[in-house]
């Protein structure tokens, strides 16, 4: 439920809401339902409602046990912002996040309309940074929320990347992560698509991050991309 991740750009998980429905095509193989199925068929007591939006009140405080900061995604296995998630318990989970600034918070989600909606009842301290999934064309409207809530940090996550993003507006944007696909059906994704997202970060100054090529099994294909490995970060207050 929380702790040590072996995603490439954070170092723990924290999830105080397990469960989600899908909402777009980067949803298709969405990674967390498969954890979720398997945890559930293991008897694991958090997954007893297998993948049902389930609120876990007894870890909102989690956070508050590390004291060594920790770079944390908020929720990778669910959607802060899903429709079934109420305000008050979102708000629980901000305070958590406002109060321990000794740690960032990395949330990301496919709503981000509806977390614009709430931003006026919620605070962004400079510790949390918000992104939003962006895996093809058809879903760049997203960056358009995004871009008006009020977090220090904005970041996009295209991945699984599943078409070009040619024409990205970037303006108030930090930081961009792109990967593939991983696991069983994986989609392949172009070097091309890739490139280009590079040469738009470059061109308008925004932190990359090239997370994996992706495919069944991902560890074969590595994260160089033309023979460089790119690790960047959005400068940020929290980061010293
Ligand atoms: S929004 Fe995220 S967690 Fe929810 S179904 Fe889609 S990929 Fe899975």
């Amino acid at each position: 439920m929380a702790g040590n991740s072996s995603i490439e750009w954070t170092e723990a998980t924290w999830n105080p809401v397990t469960g989600c429905t899908k909402v777009s095509e980067g949803c298709r193989h969405c990674y967390a339902e498969r954890m979720a199925k398997r945890l559930y068929a293991m008897g694991n007591p958090r997954y007893t409602n297998g993948f049902e939006v389930t609120l876990h009140h007894d870890l909102i405080d989690t956070p508050r046990k590390w004291v060594k900061p920790r770079k944390i995604f908020v929720n990778s296995m669910s959607d802060l912002f899903h429709d079934q998630i109420p305000l008050d318990f979102i708000q629980k989970v901000f305070i958590t996040m406002n109060e321990t600034p000794q740690h960032t918070y990395q949330i990301l989600t496919k709503r981000p309309h509806r977390a614009l909606e709430l931003s006026n009842n919620l605070s962004f301290t400079p510790n949390i940074w918000m992104g939003t999934s962006v895996e093809n064309e058809s879903v760049l409207n997203r960056i358009h929320f995004l871009r008006q809530i009020p977090s220090m940090i904005r970041f996009l996550s295209c991945e699984p990347l599943l078409g070009p993003l040619s024409n990205l507006d970037l303006t108030d944007i930090h930081w961009v992560i792109v990967g593939g696909e991983s696991g069983p059906g994986a989609r392949p994704m172009e070097a091309d698509w890739v490139r280009e997202i590079r040469d738009q970060c470059f061109e308008q100054n925004v932190a990359f991050f090239f997370k994996q090529w992706g495919g069944v099994q991902k560890h074969r294909y590595g994260r160089e991309l033309d023979n460089k490995i790119y690790n960047e970060y959005p400068i940020s207050p929290a980061n010293f």
